[in-house]
């Protein structure tokens, strides 16, 4: 039986993706030895990095004046890496918009570091929807937001605009649509939703602002470290990096982060038709800001949601059980699950409906 993969991450990886990494776990490019034991100094690995950051470069149109950095620490790391940055020195705080839980963590600790400021916050509802966006103080550095609501199924759409440069923690859709870096102070992002494995996260910030932060900063959260010694001050994820090369080189093949965008909006429409038509199933994201990336919905009762994750699981389809905070289940519908995998769920999830309701 084919398992299909709808875990929020640790994610879904393209086949062919598994199936180059794990001839390069036993011979890297015939060097003879493989990739999780050649040195981030060598000229092999030199390439690898490289490669990814061009093809990170090509895929969203990253003007030379943004660095493109690999970072450790999950994107967790960036909630710190962001303020102590980027949020210091200004005449105002920075501003934070609050649409879920990491939203949440990003700006407790920006308060906690450098102080912040809460622009809107849609927590009032649960965050079902996404907050209004208020005017940002003359002066505030950036106005941080997070694109997709990964716990709670919610997405921006258009991206939010504001009169002073944005922040974007795009954990969880980078690579899966067209972004606008351009009107960004820093977009960051963890691999392992969209293009990687767990181990990497992304910073693409503006030159000059790193040159503006702090220079006492501890060295690993000092963007100039990353900036000024290409991501290699110490031994990066290695590993990681390269899964996530290949994993942006499929990406550029199959067409790039509008076809990305393309399929997972052919993706969603079909889970969410088939939660409108089964009444079994109630959303949880109000409609006008469904994801495109995590289907969320709960079903009448705990004991029947138990069975529809039991019987789901015995039918290939893993991965489904809701964040612990919010219960209920979520459908992750990223670059790389395939329309197989979206049709069997949507099968499933029709016959559920049937026998529960007769
Ligand atoms: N931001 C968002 C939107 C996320 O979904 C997650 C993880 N699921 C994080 C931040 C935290 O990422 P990490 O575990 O890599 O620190």
């Amino acid at each position: 039986m084919t398992v299909h993969n709808f875990g929020p991450g640790p994610a879904v990886l393209p086949d062919s993706v598994k199936l180059e990494i794990t001839e390069a776990i036993s011979d890297f490019h015939g060097t003879g030895i493989g990739i999780l034991e050649i040195s981030h100094r060598s000229k092999h690995f030199e390439q690898v990095i490289t490669l990814a950051e061009e093809r990170i470069r090509r895929l969203l149109l990253i003007p030379s004046e943004y660095a493109v950095m690999f970072c450790h620490g999950g994107a967790t790391m960036q909630f710190s890496m962001v303020p102590l940055n980027l949020g210091q020195g200004y005449q105002e705080l920075p501003e934070y918009l609050l649409s879920g839980v990491w939203a949440v963590k990003a700006f407790e600790e920006a308060q906690r570091l450098v102080g912040a400021n809460e622009n809107g916050s849609s927590s009032a509802d649960k965050f079902r929807s996404l907050p209004q966006i208020l005017p940002v103080r003359e002066g505030a550095p950036y106005l941080h937001y997070t694109s997709n609501n990964t716990i709670y199924g919610t997405q921006w759409w258009p991206q939010p605009q504001a009169a002073v440069p944005l922040v974007c923690d795009a954990s969880s859709d980078l690579f899966s649509r067209p972004l606008d870096i351009t009107t960004h102070a820093a977009v960051y992002s963890c691999a392992q939703k969209n293009f990687g494995c767990a181990g990497l996260t992304i910073a693409i910030v503006r030159r000059d602002l790193i040159e503006r932060a702090p220079s006492n900063l501890p060295v690993l959260l000092a963007y100039r470290t990353y900036e000024k010694h290409q991501s290699l001050y110490n031994t990066p994820a290695t590993f990681p990096i390269y899964v996530a090369e290949r994993y942006l080189a499929w990406i550029e093949e199959q067409g790039g982060v509008t076809e990305m965008e393309r399929r997972s909006r052919s993706r969603a429409d079909i889970v969410y038709r088939c939660i409108d038509e089964n009444p079994i199933y109630q959303p949880y994201a109000a409609s006008a800001y469904r994801s495109l990336m995590n289907a969320t919905f709960t079903l009448p009762t705990p004991e029947c949601e138990k069975q529809f994750l039991n019987k789901a699981e015995s039918a290939g389809l893993v991965g489904l059980k809701g964040h612990k905070l919010l219960g209920g289940i979520r459908a992750s519908l990223y670059n790389a699950l395939s329309q197989e995998a979206v049709v069997n769920l949507v099968t499933f999830m029709t016959d559920f409906a049937k026998r529960w309701d007769s």
